[in-house]
């Protein structure tokens, strides 16, 4: 490959700034996203975490919902934490009423998994294929994986079997937030997948 990819941060709403200062660290050339000229500019994507409910209000109000699943399923590669996991699902429980996604993964996922008890925790994660060292991870309000159709992989679980990390093809998604952590391990990972399709 010839240049140094693109990388879009999804920008209407969540942890938008910890994304882009992972990326920059990690010496990615970053976009901010917020309007559909931005998504032509970028190779990849990241969409943060935050409230769902809102970002996918906001694709559909900034009139990128259609151009982000479109792009998707053209090949480019994505990766959704937390909120951004859901808006990648196919399916989706205990969403709000008429919440929608950009159904570019096939999973099931269930919004606030962990409940009101439980809400926001720290772990560490294990995900062989991403790195040998487990990743420092913050659960918050985070939804979980509840089915997985074929041909998507789960790259991470709790010690109980709860999956917290899937991949198909270029798509990514996560239930929790490396990012807040300073953990760089994922956003590595994942240029690694945005330098391969480009190659
Ligand atoms: N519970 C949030 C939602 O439904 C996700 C939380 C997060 O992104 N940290 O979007």
């Amino acid at each position: 490959m010839s240049r140094e990819p693109i990388i879009g941060v999804l920008a209407l709403q969540g942890d938008v700034r910890e994304h882009l200062e992972v990326l920059e660290q990690l010496g990615a050339r970053v976009v901010q996203v917020r309007l559909p000229a931005h998504l032509a500019e970028v190779d990849a994507l990241v969409i943060p975490g935050g409230e769902s409910s809102v970002i996918d209000k906001l694709t559909r109000m900034f009139e990128l919902a259609e151009p982000i699943s479109d792009r998707i399923a053209d090949g480019m590669p994505v990766l959704g934490t937390c909120a951004g996991l859901i808006m990648l699902a196919n399916d989706l429980t205990d969403g709000i009423d008429g919440q929608r996604t950009f159904r570019s993964l096939d999973i099931t996922v269930q919004r606030n998994a962990f409940g009101a008890q439980v809400d926001s925790f720290e772990t560490e994660v294990n995900l062989p294929e991403v790195s040998p060292r487990p990743l420092r991870a913050a659960f918050i309000r985070a939804p979980i994986v509840t089915r997985v159709g074929e041909g998507v992989r789960v790259l991470g679980q709790l010690a109980d079997g709860r999956i917290v990390a899937v991949q198909s093809g270029n798509v990514i998604g996560v239930s929790f937030h490396p990012e807040v952590e300073g953990e760089t391990q994922l956003h590595e990972y994942f240029l690694g997948v945005v330098r391969e399709h480009l190659t």
